[in-house]
């Protein structure tokens, strides 16, 4: 049961394509685990089916129009499908990983293992955390926004007590050192805006909720 979700502002921005390709990441995953906003975005990529319908259709040449049914026929690429992870990852994380989690090339920092993904991406840091059972997170030394989806185990702060699927969105100031839950490790997809500060839309969209 998912209890902690994006933010209404973030979901339409989902749903109309305009967040950045690390953040789409992670609101992918959620809503490949959370059954109330894929409703959701459902709902709102229906809106927008429709504001596209409202338009003056453009006459498509018929070499598009053989090359688009073409594409739609092909199945979809290997490199798109998940690689039988070894613990249930979400779908449009799984494109992203070359093989199973265990044989990934992991960075271990005492009681934590970092995985960078998206490592081309300016202004974002993106990648899977594992936090021993237990154990409590490092002192962050990021600035700016942070998001983490739980995707197994769990953890705990003043803001609340996250499991898989829950989505936490914060920021540096934010004076808080989670605890992960005792039962099992747990693996995170975090995004942080580190060191560079958004801006634009995304960061103005953000901005409400990191100052409550
Ligand atoms: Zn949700």
């Amino acid at each position: 049961m998912v209890r902690h979700h994006p933010t209404d502002e973030l979901l339409l921005e989902y749903a109309a394509g305009a967040v950045p390709e690390p953040v789409a990441l992670v609101l992918a995953a959620h809503v490949s685990l959370c059954g109330h906003c894929r409703a959701e975005v459902a709902r709102l990529e229906a809106v927008g089916g429709v504001l596209l319908e409202s338009l003056e259709p453009e006459p498509v040449s018929e070499a598009c129009r053989a090359r688009v049914l073409e594409l739609l026929d092909r199945p979809a690429p290997a490199s798109a499908r998940p690689k039988a992870p070894d613990i249930r990852l979400p779908r449009p994380l799984a494109g992203y990983l070359a093989g199973p989690l265990e044989q990934q090339k992991w960075r271990r920092l005492g009681p934590v293992a970092e995985l960078p993904l998206l490592t081309g991406h300016d202004g974002f840091n993106t990648r899977l955390m594992r936090i021993r059972p237990g154990a409590t997170m490092p002192q962050h030394t990021h600035r700016g926004m942070e998001m983490t989806l739980v995707l197994a185990g769990g953890f705990r702060d003043e803001t609340g007590h996250y499991r898989r699927g829950d989505l936490a969105l914060g920021d540096a100031e934010l004076d808080h050192q989670p605890v992960a839950d005792d039962d099992e490790e747990c693996l995170c997809l975090v995004v942080t805006d580190a060191p560079l500060k958004l801006t634009g839309t995304f960061g103005r969209l953000l901005n409400p909720f990191l100052r409550s």
